[in-house]
């Protein structure tokens, strides 16, 4: 099985991929997490990355393909994996192609007034990756015992720019698997557990 969730910054991507990665028994791969990581241990990837993801614009196609070819041939990678954040380009999309068939593309739907509430509530653990928002979980520490942080990306300034981004340069690829026959879309202006329904119905359907 080898899945992509779509979907703007916000969507809840991160919060559904873990259920349906663990639901497959496939891998969760998360660009923006591989990139977060490149730049907290200051590898020379990272710093490249880092200029970009201050000021809300996508890395370029180049250092994203490249790491997630290596990424998907790992081990844990074998019976199949998800990708969260990847492709966010047409281009990013047709290098895919030329490396391995997808089955299925799942957009999250929610309308940007909603985002931007869900973003700048959101609070990361450098841990484990998991997030939460400010409205629905009163403590600072994660269920794994990480102190939880808010994103410099995740501020309104930069809000702003990423969702232009993604209208921009990401939303084209919903048209772009819906004329391969992948896609399937759902309503992702819902509480968490209505949305992994959704998503875990149109997957079996
Ligand atoms: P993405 O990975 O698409 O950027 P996240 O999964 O990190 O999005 O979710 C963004 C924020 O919205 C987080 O604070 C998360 O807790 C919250 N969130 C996720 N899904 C929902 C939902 N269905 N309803 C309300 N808030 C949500
Ligand atoms: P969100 O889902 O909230 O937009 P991510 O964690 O997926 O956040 O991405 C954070 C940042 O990392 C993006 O704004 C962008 O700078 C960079 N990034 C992540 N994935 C990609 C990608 N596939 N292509 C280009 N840039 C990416």
């Amino acid at each position: 099985m080898k899945m992509i969730l779509l979907g703007p910054p916000g969507a809840g991507k991160g919060t559904q991929a873990k259920g349906i990665a663990a639901r497959y028994g496939i891998a969760h791969i998360s660009t923006g997490d591989m990139l977060r990581a490149e730049v907290r241990e200051g590898t020379p990837l990272g710093r490249e990355a880092k200029s970009y993801m201050d000021k809300g614009q996508l890395v370029p196609d180049e250092v994203i393909i490249g790491m997630v070819k290596n990424r998907i041939a790992a081990p844990d990678c074998e019976k199949g994996f998800l990708f969260d954040g990847f492709p966010r380009t047409i281009a990013q999309a047709e290098a895919l192609e030329k490396i391995t068939d997808i089955d299925r593309v799942v957009d999250i739907e929610v309308p940007d007034e909603r985002l931007i509430a869900r973003i700048s509530g959101r609070r990361m653990c450098p841990l484990c990756g998991a997030t939460y928002h400010v409205s629905t979980y009163g403590s600072d520490k994660c269920s794994c015992g990480g102190v939880l942080y808010q994103r410099d990306d995740d501020r309104a300034e930069t809000v702003a720019v990423r969702l232009t981004e993604y209208h921009k340069k990401t939303a084209p690829l919903i048209d772009y698997y819906a004329q391969k026959g992948k896609l399937l879309t759902v309503n992702g202006d819902a509480p968490v557990d209505a949305v992994a329904d959704e998503i875990a119905r149109e997957l079996d359907a």
